[in-house]
């Protein structure tokens, strides 16, 4: 049996009297085979070191831990503490920490691995109202993640996966793309969660590149050109940087220039780009910025 079971998270949640908060996306997962797919996908091994973010009840929790060296997991909801120390009491491998993902330091918890120099890979079934706001934290905390295999909703995962002219193509694509290659592993229903949320899920595969994609000179200023490129996607991509960098005929000079030496036609729409036309694109717009 596993708590992932229906009747088990069932009798789980009766015993401590817990009620979900939708607030804090929870929605549990009851499907042992999903769960399955989720570790494999995630290929973990005694080898690896897994940071989890909302164990809920430990459905995923229980997986992780029998395959991987050490979890910590993140998990905000103090309720759900003396559940956590009830069905993970089996295991010696398993660290809740009680914190706001998005407020931990997250490279000083990792410190606290038994083997700190062990890859780590962050494998969760994410809260789904901050899925991007998590990513950006794990990939702005600048530790040396090996992979994320995350659950998030489907259309977000198409959003992270996208390729140029799509409708899903857009600045979240570029900002993981850069670091990470990103696929779709699986689609997962709405039927196996309880409460059901409303909208499909799929598990998101991310694994660090040795290097960024493509080598910029100023990385802030590449993440800000491609936000402008798609701030208006019906907008060719001369009217976003007219828009955002001023109607002057200094800038429209500059823009030219800025676009003739990228080889890039002002005609086009931001999301015909590949993320290599887009860091020649920054480059070129360097003047401006
Ligand atoms: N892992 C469990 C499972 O698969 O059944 C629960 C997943 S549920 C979709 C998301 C979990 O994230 C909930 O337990 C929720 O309380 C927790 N959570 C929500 N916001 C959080 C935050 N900012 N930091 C840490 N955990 C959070």
């Amino acid at each position: 049996m596993h708590i992932a079971d229906y009747q088990v998270t069932k009798a789980i949640l009766e015993r401590h009297g817990f009620s979900f908060k939708k607030s804090l996306g929870q929605n549990f997962l009851t499907d042992t085979n999903i769960l399955q797919k989720i570790v494999e996908t995630a290929e973990i091994d005694d080898q690896t070191n897994v940071i989890e973010i909302g164990p809920g009840i430990g459905a995923l929790t229980e997986f992780i831990a029998e395959k991987a060296a050490e979890v910590m997991a993140f998990e905000i909801d103090d309720r759900l503490m003396p559940i956590l120390a009830d069905t993970l009491r089996d295991f010696d491998n398993v660290t809740v920490i009680n914190e706001d993902v998005l407020k931990a330091d997250l490279a000083r918890h990792i410190k606290n691995f038994k083997n700190p120099n062990l890859p780590i890979k962050v494998v969760a079934n994410l809260p789904y109202y901050i899925t991007t706001p998590i990513l950006m934290h794990l990939i702005d905390s600048k530790i040396p993640f090996t992979e994320f295999v995350v659950m998030m909703q489907k259309e977000v995962a198409d959003r992270i996966s996208a390729s140029p002219n799509t409708k899903a193509y857009g600045s979240l694509t570029i900002a993981v793309q850069y670091h990470m290659t990103a696929k779709v592993a699986f689609i997962v229903p709405k039927t196996v969660f309880v409460p059901a949320p409303n909208v499909d899920s799929a598990i998101l595969k991310m694994t660090r590149r040795a290097a960024p994609m493509v080598e910029v000179t100023d990385e802030a200023f590449f993440f800000k050109v491609a936000k402008i490129a798609f701030r208006h996607r019906r907008k060719t991509l001369w009217n976003n940087l007219q828009s955002a960098f001023g109607k002057t005929e200094e800038v429209r000079v500059q823009l030219t220039k800025s676009l003739e030496n990228a080889e890039i036609s002002p005609k086009i729409r931001g999301e015909a780009l590949t993320i290599k036309e887009f860091a020649k694109l920054a480059e070129a717009l360097l003047p401006l910025k």
